[in-house]
């Protein structure tokens, strides 16, 4: 038997991360098989994205599929809230502690959710392991989203040895903390007190002694940072453009900006980029959000 259904294209050899990435996105469809195609491998996904087809695969034969959810570290989240399905991912992981259904959508300025325990020890703590750098979580108190690895990457392989970065919305710090080891120094700002102590922990753990933290509104770092940055993070999409007033200041000439925003057409903020001074602007959509509505990036020339 067949199955139409998404595929995500990758190389053989860069196979094993997509696998683990698509894992933890909880997108991959284990219900198909893989497909090999030369030098490449075709992953089943549930999901559009950007530059991606639909193939044909082959069914997985006696696969009996998981009720869908995201890996974060030991903690699976899942779309229902189903208690016996929670059993079943629960015994069939053992590397999971946890299964959590969010009760609401994230929401607030810290950008947090609530959670229900469906199975499982009762906390939404946990340890991140993400591209060999290590992250404590803690889901119902500081953002984390283990969809954004693939984008930590693609920015962590941008980044020269002499840079100065500023993390404008940094959570946690995987962001800042998957570039520590390239650039030379990073500020890692968060208003989010939670995620500041989160952060600090995780400077620690990954001995990323080049970073630092900073409890701060964003809208203030104009006036309390006596620097300009080479790269500026900006990843705190419901905002729009209201924040890149405060990031142009702070950009050298000739640096980078990188500016996540939901956006529901293509090219919806390059005007007010240009006016504000981006010269050379690059957008991408990441991944889609809702029906019309897409995370997009744009990489800022400035
Ligand atoms: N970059 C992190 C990541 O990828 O996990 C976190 C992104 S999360 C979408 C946005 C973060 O911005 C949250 O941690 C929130 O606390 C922080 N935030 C919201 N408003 C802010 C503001 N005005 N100034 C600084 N941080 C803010």
């Amino acid at each position: 038997m067949t199955t139409e259904q998404w595929g995500v294209r990758i190389p053989t050899k860069k196979g094993e991360d997509m696998r683990q990435a698509l894992l933890r996105e909880g997108i991959l469809d284990l219900t198909l098989k893989v497909l090999h195609d030369g030098d490449n491998l075709v992953f089943p996904v549930f999901e559009e994205r950007e530059g991606i087809s639909r193939y044909v695969f082959e069914d997985q034969p006696g696969r009996i599929a998981l009720p869908r959810h995201e890996l974060v570290g030991g903690i699976a989240i899942m779309q229902e809230n189903d208690p016996a399905g929670a059993d079943s991912i629960l015994a069939s992981r053992p590397s999971l502690h946890t299964v959590l259904f969010p009760e609401s959508e994230i929401s607030g300025e810290y950008r947090t959710r609530e959670y229900t325990v469906l199975a499982g020890t009762a906390t939404t703590l946990t340890e991140v392991n993400e591209h060999g750098h290590r992250y404590k979580v803690d889901l119902a108190n500081a953002y984390f989203s283990a969809r954004l690895s693939t984008e930590r990457q693609r920015i962590a392989e941008k980044t020269g040895n002499n840079e100065c970065v500023l993390d404008m919305f940094t959570g946690v710090g995987p962001f800042a903390i998957a570039l520590a080891s390239r650039a030379a120094f990073i500020v890692a700002a968060d208003l989010n007190p939670r995620a500041v102590l989160l952060l600090i922990e995780n400077i620690r753990k990954n001995k990323a002694g080049n970073i630092l933290p900073v409890l701060a509104d964003a809208r203030r770092l104009r006036r309390i940072l006596p620097w300009q940055f080479d790269r500026i993070i900006m990843n705190l999409p419901l905002a729009g453009t209201d924040f890149l007033p405060d990031a142009f200041p702070l950009i050298r000439p000739g640096g980078t900006i990188h500016f996540y925003s939901l956006v529901s057409r293509e090219g919806e903020h390059i005007d007010r980029i240009r006016e504000l001074g981006g010269i050379e602007v690059t957008e991408r959509m990441v991944r889609s959000y809702s029906p019309g509505q897409w995370h997009a990036v744009y990489d800022i020339k400035v």
